[in-house]
């Protein structure tokens, strides 16, 4: 079987897990990137001894011995170096108070009586929640669990249930005190009508230390991923932009490169985003009414958090800052065209490879739409007037909490969604989901994914667009399984990759 070829479109996630599983399961894989680095959106680029990481908030699988810890291990990223922060986020007022939403649940519980006496009972239950969630690996046993122990689950989701229907806005609005009554609700990346109960359990896996950040940011992850790939004898080819998947008879049979060349295959998995995959890379010709839906647009995607990104590396010391922070504001500042009524960052103190010695990393999240800067990025000079004007005026919010700080800025970096269609392809920037709703739950339960295309045969869909999961460890699972189906269609009896030592 080992002459059997699979052709990958893309170094993602989905991607690399998809050809570290062909490997080991005796497939001939080779991966066709676009961008000169690996990993897509788990990017970390440097700028004059500064190091911004685009995406890790929060990385699971972080403990070891626990079931999502596994995963990591088969696929070449753990062990790592990994730094446990002592907090999930932090709310600092208007007033300047702050609230720590710590891991710690008697240090959570006594730092919020003593901020806010009068909500001791809200206090109370949101921590015996927090505590229920964390009695159980929820997404690993759900992944890889019997069914024994799902039905082991059973109690705990019964008693939680009010959670699944509640919203962050709700969890928030069990409080009295302002600055948790308001503050609360954005501690899920700034997103009140997020599900509270994933909030909870994401505390709940910080808590149990399944939640960490790795040393040196997302890259590092990939890296590693990388250079399992090629351990196992994967063929990763860099700055190689994939322009059209060959087909023949209803099935696919290759690739052309943007250099016209042709790379040969039995068959094909696409990484890339889903909607430039099957419109551009397949020219529209396998799809159904299902499919055509999920390529639609739905017009609320147009504003999302993350479309603009503040980087600033500061000569100051930030080693003693939480590592995220929402800053409520009152007024509202108007940046990027939202109005903003906080500010979500994150801040790097905690890991010192990411500035030189004594200076510090803040990264400064914004909601934005694609179309604005769609628009901007026609006029260039306007685009870049536009991320300065953005980065001034998030610099003067960040005075309010370090006084003089804009005379510390020493480099300054603002990607935008255009800055992520650019290195990753996609059409929107990272904002690549299909039409429908996203279900976190669906996506952890199913094994089969959406990542076949009607009358196309030898061809899967990996990562983000297949899973519909904006998570790490959601989208390398898409490659475990997308695997798993073809050892399945092949009759043979899938194997996991070998844990690294
Ligand atoms: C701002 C931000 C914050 C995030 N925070 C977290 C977090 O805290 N925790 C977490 O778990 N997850 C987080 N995520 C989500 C996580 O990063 C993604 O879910 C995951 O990285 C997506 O993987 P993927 O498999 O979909 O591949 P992608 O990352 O989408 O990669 C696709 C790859 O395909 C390549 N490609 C595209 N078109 C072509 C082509 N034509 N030819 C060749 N190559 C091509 C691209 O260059 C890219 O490398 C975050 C994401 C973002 C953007």
């Amino acid at each position: 079987m080992r002459d059997k070829s699979i052709v990958i479109i893309g170094a993602g996630m989905g991607g690399l897990s998809a050809g570290i599983h062909g490997q080991a399961n005796g497939y001939r894989t080779s991966i066709y990137e676009a961008h000169t680095v690996p990993g897509g959106q788990a990017a970390t680029w440097t700028r004059k001894g500064y190091s911004f990481d685009g995406c890790i908030h929060h990385l699971f699988g972080c403990r070891p011995g626990s079931r999502l810890n596994e995963l990591w291990h088969e696929l070449g990223v753990m062990p790592r170096e990994l730094v446990a922060t002592q907090e999930c986020v932090a709310v600092m007022g208007t007033d300047g108070r702050l609230f720590v939403d710590y891991y710690d649940l008697e240090r959570l519980r006594q730092h919020t009586v003593e901020l806010a006496p009068a909500d001791r009972r809200a206090t109370d239950a949101y921590v015996e929640e927090i505590r229920r969630c964390a009695r159980h690996d929820f997404f690993g046993e759900m992944i890889f669990g019997s069914k024994a122990k799902l039905l082991g689950m059973l109690p705990t989701l019964v008693a939680l249930c009010p959670s699944f229907t509640s919203t962050m806005a709700d969890l928030g609005a069990r409080f009295s005190d302002p600055l948790l009554r308001d503050g609360l609700p954005l501690t899920l990346y700034s997103a009140p009508a997020n599900p509270a109960i994933l909030h909870l359990v994401m505390h709940a896996y910080g808590m149990n230390g399944d939640i960490a950040w790795p040393v040196g940011g997302a890259t590092t992850l990939a890296r590693s991923m990388a250079e399992r790939y090629r351990i196992l004898g994967g063929e990763l080819h860099l700055g190689r932009r994939v322009k059209e998947i060959l087909t023949r008879d209803g099935k696919a049979t290759g690739i052309r490169l943007a250099d016209g060349s042709v790379v040969e295959s039995d068959l094909v998995v696409s990484n890339a985003d889903g909607r430039s995959t099957i419109m551009d890379l397949l020219g529209g010709r396998f799809v159904d009414d299902r499919i055509r839906a999920y390529c639609g647009r739905n017009p609320a995607s147009d504003e999302t958090n993350w479309a603009v990104h503040v980087f600033l590396g500061v000569n100051r010391d930030l080693s003693k800052e939480p590592s995220s922070l929402v800053m409520l504001l009152d007024p509202p500042v108007d940046i990027a065209g939202h109005t903003c009524r906080s500010l979500e960052m994150q801040i790097y103190g905690m890991d010192p490879t990411m500035a030189p010695p004594g200076k510090g990393v803040i990264k400064v999240e914004l909601f934005s739409r694609w179309s604005l800067w769609e628009e901007l990025a026609r006029d260039p000079e306007r685009y870049r007037e536009e991320k300065e004007r953005a980065a001034d005026k998030v610099i003067g919010v960040l005075e309010r909490r370090w006084p003089g700080l804009r005379n510390d800025v020493e480099v300054v970096d603002v990607p935008t969604l255009i800055t992520w269609k650019r290195f990753m392809g996609g059409d929107r920037g990272f904002v690549n989901m299909p039409t429908k709703t996203p279900s976190m739950l669906r996506s952890l339960l199913s094994s089969r994914l959406d990542s076949r295309l009607p009358g196309l045969a030898g061809f899967h869909l990996v990562g983000s667009w297949a899973t519909s999961g904006g998570a790490l460890f959601l989208n390398a699972l898409s490659g475990r399984r997308v695997v798993q189906d073809i050892c399945r269609a092949d009759g043979r009896t899938f194997v996991a990759a070998k844990r690294r030592q």
